[in-house]
């Protein structure tokens, strides 16, 4: 979709968890790019499989039950998915990283500050022990951590949560990726603090020209950041778009409903507009037909039948509905 070429590209990705003996897909025909120092923010309801998607693109899917069934994650070329672990572990932090939703789970409470900064260094780098901690002090003063040279030495819980995710944002930088994945980086903060931490990736993002991949369901964030977005629900892609086109000609009923949901200024409405109903589970997706059929104002019948397919509508403007598709019969011109 993206007109560069691109750094990252998704392509027919399935993953999906076993859950009593059955594979059950959460992302299902997942296909998108990253252009070098683009930022893509991916939007959609908790459930949808933005995180999924992302951690199948880091490999840190649960061993246990989680796998790729399907697809292609192609990073400059390369099929991600058929890696070794030695050799995700060379692209994973130094090429590719992560800003997770809640810095105190993604930090290790028994080790301090500094030593977690060094680890990601030592590993991606041949500096001196001296030098990589100076590199981490100096890390931490760039994300506008004061005392840098004294937070080093203290605890994930002596920090504050704001502090937390400017030490997992310093983490994320240190080896200048070409690809940062934040996943809902500011969920679990205040909002003064979110506007902070958010002025400060955007900051970091086109100091570095590196790539982003943001996870968020804020539309205002997306308003704010982004240049493309991809709408997800029920594990797939239902738009993918640039950003003016997302907030000014919406083509799917999801994406519609969502920003419909966004309260105004100007209204004076007394109940807000919501989305009625909710995400299917895992083990309620419906087997055959459109995933978004039960909650969505313009179903037909037939949606209920066919399969919509992610097709462009115009350049650059991929929607998953059959209102839109050219090839089915019942196709309306616009909606
Ligand atoms: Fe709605 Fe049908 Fe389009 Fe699905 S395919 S979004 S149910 S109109």
């Amino acid at each position: 979709m993206s007109s560069q070429e691109a750094l990252l590209e998704v392509q027919n990705l399935h993953t999906g968890f076993t859950i009593d003996g059955e594979m059950h897909h959460a992302v299902k025909d997942v296909s998108f790019d990253v252009a070098p120092g683009e930022v893509v923010c991916i939007v959609g309801e908790s459930g949808c499989g933005k995180s999924v998607m992302s951690l199948s693109i880091m490999d840190l899917l649960p061993r246990h039950n989680g796998k790729i069934d399907k697809g292609q994650i192609l990073f400059k070329g390369r099929d991600l998915a058929s890696l070794t672990e030695d050799e995700m572990n060379n692209i994973r932090g130094k090429d590719i990283s992560m800003i997770f939703q809640e810095p105190m789970t993604a930090l290790n409470p028994v080790l301090t500050i500094g030593t977690q900064m060094d680890e990601v260094l030592i590993n991606h780098t041949n500096n001196s022990k001296e030098e990589i901690r100076r590199k981490s002090i100096s890390l931490l003063k760039q994300v506008g951590i004061s005392r840098s040279d004294q937070i080093v030495n203290e605890y994930p819980h002596q920090l504050s949560g704001g502090m937390r995710q400017r030490v997992m944002i310093a983490m994320a930088i240190a080896c200048q990726p070409q690809l940062l994945i934040a996943d809902e980086p500011t969920t679990a903060l205040d909002v003064t603090v979110q506007a902070q931490i958010l002025e400060l990736i955007t900051k970091i993002q086109e100091e570095v020209g590196m790539a982003m991949m943001l996870i968020t369901h804020d539309l205002g964030v997306v308003a704010e950041m982004a240049d493309r977005v991809v709408v997800m629900y029920a594990g797939q892609v239902v738009e993918d778009t640039d950003v003016d086109r997302l907030f000014y000609e919406p083509k799917h009923p999801y994406t519609k409903a969502l920003l419909d949901s966004i309260p105004r200024m100007e209204e004076t409405r007394e109940e807000l507009n919501t989305i009625k109903g909710i995400v299917p589970s895992l083990k309620n997706m419906p087997q055959r037909g459109c995933r978004f059929v039960d909650r969505c104002p313009a179903a037909m019948p037939e949606c209920s039948e066919v399969d919509p397919q992610l097709g462009e509508v115009e350049k650059g403007h991929a929607v998953r509905c059959i209102l839109y598709d050219t090839s089915h019969p019942e196709k309306r011109a616009e909606v």
